[in-house]
């Protein structure tokens, strides 16, 4: 299933889950009518009170009418507890950059308050000089979870979607750590809905594509991930609670600005495009404000 949260003319915020060729969507108050099911009204109570498994049954039969471009779409969850980032864990991006992967997750906190739609502008204070891209994929976590094995550890997922972790190198390498440089207002594009993992049979294994005005950057798959989505859950486990709703973003494979002998940082008005094989695609322009 393909959860996107939307703004709709008449309905206002709500959620609408897409067809399976995400050609099409069905408004929350479409599939109650539908199915005389009672919907919470937030996508958080939707998505983390099994509500959606009650859905599931009907999904055939729903009528999709809405067409994507009649909506807006709004980042799929407004208020994560926490968004965690890997770093560097990506062989290939690590290779880039001249270092060395960890063999345990090294991890930052990205603000709630960088979360931003899959389509709106990523608004780029004029101080940063450095701004870089990196397409990741997300992991939505679906309950809480402490101390869990690799075994166990894919139970906890409830779907995934694409993260953009923006990036402001200047301040990243000043700081000398990330969550400064990468916590800006707007810098987590992401979506464009969540795709629950029955959807995905092997998330170590994604196409992963960035452009930016046509122009492909980063061209690779999660199969060069270096701490795969499993031992990062049980890892982040034996340390911290991980909470439903918390986002895990994953990490970036190679093609960033900042490993280029030259390199392209974004500037004002470029288009950066993100493709996750199964996932979907976000869009999103650069305004230096
Ligand atoms: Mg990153």
């Amino acid at each position: 299933m393909k959860i996107a949260r939307i703004k709709d003319i008449l309905a206002g915020e709500t959620y609408a889950i897409l067809s399976n060729d995400a050609g099409k969507l069905i408004t929350r108050s479409e599939i109650q009518e539908q199915t005389g099911i009672p919907l919470p009204p937030t996508v958080k109570d939707f998505i983390f009170n099994d509500w959606t498994n009650e859905v599931m049954a009907y999904q055939k039969d729903l009528e999709y009418d809405t067409s994507l471009d009649a909506v807006e779409l709004l980042a799929p969850l407004p208020n994560p507890p926490t968004i965690i980032c890997l770093a560097f864990n990506y062989y290939d991006h690590a290779k880039d950059a001249g270092l060395m992967p960890s063999d345990e997750p090294v991890i930052f906190i990205k603000p709630r308050t960088t979360l931003n739609s899959p389509y709106s502008d990523i608004i780029c204070p004029p101080f940063v000089k450095r701004l870089d891209y990196e397409a990741e994929i997300a992991v939505v976590i679906g309950k809480r979870t402490k101390a869990v094995s690799e075994e166990e550890a894919l139970d906890s997922v409830f779907g995934y979607m694409i993260m953009h972790d923006v990036s402001a190198r200047d301040i990243q390498f000043k700081d000398k750590q990330f969550t400064r440089g990468k916590g800006i207002d707007t810098f987590a594009p992401c979506g464009p809905w969540i795709t629950t993992k029955d959807e995905i049979s092997d998330p170590q294994n994604l196409a992963i594509v960035t452009r930016v005005n046509d122009e492909v950057r980063q061209n690779s798959s999660s199969l060069n991930m270096v701490i795969p989505i499993k031992r990062i859950i049980s890892s982040l486990s034996s340390v911290m609670t991980i909470e439903a709703g918390d986002i895990i973003s994953t990490g970036t494979p190679a093609g960033v600005a900042m490993s280029m002998a030259d390199p392209k940082y974004l500037k004002d008005g470029d288009i950066v495009e993100i493709a996750i094989e199964k996932l979907g695609k976000i869009r999103n322009r650069v305004t230096v404000k």
